[in-house]
């Protein structure tokens, strides 16, 4: 099932939207049972990911991007799985944290940047390859972090900042050209 956000409010019925980043929002009354939400963006699955398509083309057409071949994004996850896990591991000793990673693994999804688990696994996603290198390392660095606190609570920005001290401006690069990264996906993934 396509992944979204779930928001519920006073509304009767449940609605769903794409929003221009390419993330689906569905609304749903506060007593909407879990499955019945579910169903009903079954139903629509197929129109969220048509709208999804038709915003990527949009984009694309708008900033000249180029969605990249399959076999480019193959060679890009390759790349990705080669590169990534030394800059996590390279944040993670910064942060005093090497023993707590269990895992380091490359994903290719187009919502989120990267994760961190309280057992110690980490992803990070592929397409960061492809934004300048201190915005990926700003990545790791976050996620790392999370390693000390699981949460975004000054605490944990002052340990990123300990680290990567030019984190601000790096990872805000993402809130700007991140949508351009994940138009770059080949349709179909
Ligand atoms: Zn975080």
């Amino acid at each position: 099932m396509i992944e979204y956000q779930l928001i519920r409010s006073k509304r009767k019925t449940i609605g769903m939207q794409v929003k221009p980043d390419g993330t689906v929002e569905v609304r749903a009354p506060y007593l909407a049972p879990k499955f019945e939400i579910d169903l009903f963006v079954r139903a629509h699955e197929d129109w969220a990911r048509r709208q999804i398509a038709r915003q990527e083309k949009a984009r694309a057409a708008a900033g000249d991007v180029k969605v990249m071949t399959d076999e480019q994004f193959r060679r890009l996850k390759k790349l990705a799985r080669q590169y990534i896990p030394g800059r996590v591991a390279y944040f993670a000793r910064l942060a005093g944290v090497s023993h707590r990673v269990s895992g380091v693994s490359i994903r290719c999804q187009k919502t989120r940047w990267g994760s961190c688990t309280a057992n110690g696994s980490i992803s990070i996603n592929c397409l960061l390859m492809l934004a300048p290198k201190e915005v990926l390392d700003s990545v790791c660095a976050h996620e790392v972090c999370h390693l000390l606190e699981m949460n975004h609570s000054a605490r944990f920005y002052s340990e990123v900042y300990r680290i990567f001290p030019e984190y601000r401006k790096h990872y805000a690069w993402l809130k700007k050209n991140g949508s351009i990264l994940q138009s770059m996906v080949p349709r179909g993934d």
